[in-house]
C-alpha cells in the first residue's frame, strides 16, 4: 500500500474495494481493510472511521472508469493484483497472411513430460490461433522410437490440459506411417529422392567432397524396387536409407542429400510394429502439408531444418507455411534434459517428474505456479529472435499477481524457539485470513503464556520483538542467554525500538510443518487452519507463498512457491 498518511491510505482502501467489487463500499469493510493493512492505525479507530466515510464519498463521486484509472496511477500493485487475470499479451507482432485465420500446431516429441522450454512454442502458437481464429493441432511426433517414452503420451496430454491450450484436434505420427510411405514413393517417382545403400563412411566422404554417391543417379524404377525391399524387411537396419536430392554444392554439408527414411528394429516402437521410419524433416513436412498448417512458430534451433524442409516442399511443389523462429532461451536453476531427469528419477535423486528441482510443468504446478502465470511470462517474452535467459523473477511476479489476491495468510514458524513470557496476559490474537478481503474472516491464535517464534529472530542485537497481532516482548541478555518479558502492546514503542514484527504460534496448537524448497527442507510449525488448505497456495507471512502438498497425522508438508 502506498500513501503517506492515514487519509491517503484509507482512500486507497476504499478505492481498491470499489474497483474490486464494482460498487461503493460500506464503511465497515473499508475500516476493516485499513486496520489489517495498517495495524498502526488501530489505536485511532474513531479517526479512521470518520476518514473512511469521507473516502467513500470521494470514491462515490468518481465514475467506475475514473476509479480504475486512479487506482492504476496511485497503486499499480493493487491494480495489477485485481486485473492480473485479464491482462493479456503485450501485443505479439502480427503474422503475415493470417487475415483469413490460421492453422497452427504444437509438435512435441513424447520423450517425457513438457517443460518450461516447450511452453514457449505451445503458448505462442496458441495465442496466435486465439488472435486470428482457426485450428490448433497437437501433433505427437513419435517416429523416432529411441526418443519415445510410452508414459509421455499421457503426460504430454495432461500438461496441455493444465496449460489450458485451445487444442482443436490431435494427431499422432506413428498412426500415419502409411501416409509417409506413400509420399516417399511419390517423391522417388518425381526423382526427388533415392534409396542409398552406401555405408555411412563412404557416403560421408563423398558428401564432404560434394560428390554424388553411385545410388543417386539410379533410375526411378530401381529406386522404387529398393524402397519395396526396405518396406518388406529384405534390407536390414543400416543397409539402406532414403535420401532427398538437394544441392551437393550447398556450403553446408548437413544440407547435402540428407536422409529422410531409415530402418530401425530396436528399440521396438511402443505403439506400432514398424521397420522403416521417416526422419523428422520428412514427417514434419508431410504433416504440415497434409494438415494444412499455415504458420509455424518454432525456435531458432530449427532454422537448419526449415532450410532442409524447403527442398522437400520444392520437390512436391507444395506451398511453404509462414515460419517464425524465436531466439534461444537459456533456463537456469532447474534440470531440463529429459535423459538427466529420467536417470535421476531411476536413481532416486528425484522423487518423480514433478520433483521441484526439475523444470517440468508438473514441477511448477506442484510448487503452486499457476498455468496463467506461465502463459503470461512466456507471452511477455514473445517471439523475438534475440537469445535470452528465462527470468524466474518475471514468472514469479506473474504468479504473484494471480495468487496474492487468492491465498489466505497464515503463520509458519521456521526452526521454532519457544519463549516463555512472564507477566504477559492471556490474549486471543485475531489475524485476517486476507488483508484485502476482510469478509473472509480471521483466524484466532490463543496466547497462554508461551509462543513459538523463528529462532533466527532471537539475536543479541534485538532488544524488543513484536509478536504480530499480539504484543511486544522485551529481550534481556545475560551471559549470552536471553530472557523475555511482556512489554505492552504499543505499536509506536515497537517502532521506536525498531522491533521486528514477527510471526508466532501458541505452542499448544502448533502443527509440525515442513516447507520444501529447491535448496532443501525447512522444518517448523504452522497454524492448525493450514490443514484445511490441502492443494491450495497460501501465504506464510514473512516467508512467502507455499502450496500445501500433504496433510496427515504427522503434520503438513508444503512446497515453497516464491516470496
Ligand atoms: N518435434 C519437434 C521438436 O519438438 C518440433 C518440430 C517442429 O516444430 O517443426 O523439436
Amino acid at each position: 500500500m502506498t500513501g503517506d498518511g492515514p487519509k491517503e491510505a484509507i482512500f486507497l482502501c476504499a478505492l481498491q474495494n470499489a474497483v474490486k467489487h464494482g460498487g461503493v463500499p460500506q464503511a465497515g469493510a473499508v475500516t476493516g481493510m485499513v486496520m489489517s493493512a495498517h495495524p498502526e492505525f488501530r489505536a485511532r479507530a474513531k479517526e479512521v472511521t470518520a476518514l473512511a466515510k469521507e473516502a467513500i464519498d470521494d470514491v462515490a463521486s468518481l465514475s467506475p472508469d475514473e476509479r480504475v484509472k486512479k487506482l492504476q496511477i496511485l497503486a499499480p500493485d493493487l491494480y495489477n493484483a485485481i486485473f492480473a487475470k485479464h491482462e493479456h499479451r503485450k501485443g505479439l507482432p502480427e503474422l503475415e497472411c493470417a487475415d483469413q485465420g490460421v492453422v497452427m500446431r504444437f509438435a512435441p516429441n513424447p520423450s517425457g513430460p513438457l517443460h518450461i522450454g516447450h511452453a514457449r512454442a505451445a503458448v505462442l502458437n496458441d495465442a496466435y490461433v486465439k488472435q486470428y481464429g482457426g485450428r490448433y493441432l497437437l501433433r505427437i511426433e513419435d517416429t523416432d522410437p529411441k526418443r519415445v517414452d510410452p508414459d509421455a503420451y499421457d503426460m504430454v496430454r495432461e500438461d496441455i490440459v493444465w496449460l489450458g491450450l485451445g487444442i482443436t484436434e490431435t494427431v499422432t505420427q506413428s498412426d500415419r506411417l502409411s501416409l509417409y510411405y506413400d509420399l516417399c514413393k511419390q517423391l522417388i517417382e518425381r526423382g526427388g529422392a533415392y534409396v542409398c545403400t552406401c555405408n555411412n563412411e563412404r557416403f560421408r566422404a563423398l558428401k564432404q567432397a560434394k560428390c554424388a554417391c553411385p545410388c543417386r543417379d539410379e533410375p526411378v524404377a530401381k529406386n522404387l524396387k529398393l524402397w519395396g525391399l526396405m518396406l518388406d524387411r529384405t534390407f536390414k537396419e543400416g543397409e539402406a536409407t532414403v535420401r532427398v536430392k538437394t544441392d551437393l554444392d550447398n556450403p553446408d554439408p548437413a544440407m547435402r542429400d540428407f536422409p529422410v527414411f531409415r530402418i530401425l528394429d530396436s528399440p521396438p516402437h511402443p505403439k506400432v510394429s514398424a521397420h522403416v521410419y521417416p526422419l523428422m524433416n520428412f514427417s514434419v513436412v508431410a504433416d504440415d502439408h497434409l494438415l494444412g498448417i499455415t504458420h509455424v512458430i518454432r525456435g531458432k534451433d530449427h532454422i537448419a531444418n526449415t532450410r532442409r524442409q524447403r527442398y522437400i516442399y520444392d520437390h512436391f511443389g507444395w506451398k511453404v507455411p509462414v515460419y517464425r523462429h524465436y531466439g534461444r532461451m537459456g533456463i537456469e536453476g532447474v534440470v531440463l534434459s529429459t535423459s538427466q531427469m529420467r536417470l535421476g528419477i531411476q536413481e532416486g535423486t528425484y522423487t518423480g517428474w514433478d520433483d521441484i528441482r526439475l523444470g517440468t510443468l508438473r514441477a511448477l504446478a506442484r510448487r503452486g505456479i499457476s498455468p496463467d502465470a506461465v502463459k503470461n511470462a512466456v507471452l511477455a517474452i514473445g517471439i523475438g529472435d534475440t537469445d535470452i535467459s528465462f527470468s524466474w523473477d518475471n514468472l514469479y511476479a506473474e504468479n504473484k499477481k494471480i495468487v496474492d489476491p487468492i491465498a489466505n495468510r497464515y503463520f509458519f514458524v521456521p526452526d521454532p524457539l519457544t519463549l516463555t513470557i512472564p507477566g504477559a496476559p492471556d490474549h486471543n490474537a485475531h489475524a485476517m485470513l486476507h488483508p484485502g478481503d476482510p469478509a473472509r474472516g480471521t483466524r484466532t491464535l490463543e496466547f497462554k503464556g508461551t509462543a513459538m517464534v523463528p529462532r533466527s529472530e532471537i539475536t543479541p542485537e534485538s532488544v524488543m520483538i513484536r509478536l504480530k497481532d499480539l504484543f511486544n516482548v522485551n529481550l534481556t541478555w545475560e551471559g549470552g542467554v536471553p530472557s523475555f518479558s511482556y512489554a505492552g502492546d504499543s505499536l509506536e514503542k515497537a517502532r521506536a525500538a525498531k522491533a521486528h514484527i514477527i510471526q508466532w504460534l501458541p505452542e499448544e496448537c502448533a502443527v509440525p510443518c515442513t516447507l520444501l524448497t529447491q535448496s532443501g527442507e525447512i522444518t517448523g510449525a504452522c497454524e492448525p487452519m493450514v490443514k484445511n488448505e490441502l492443494g491450495h497456495v497460501v501465504q506464510f507471512e514473512r516467508v512467502g507463498f507455499a502450496k500445501i502438498d500433504s496433510v496427515n497425522e504427522s503434520g503438513v508438508r508444503a512446497y515453497f512457491t516464491h516470496k
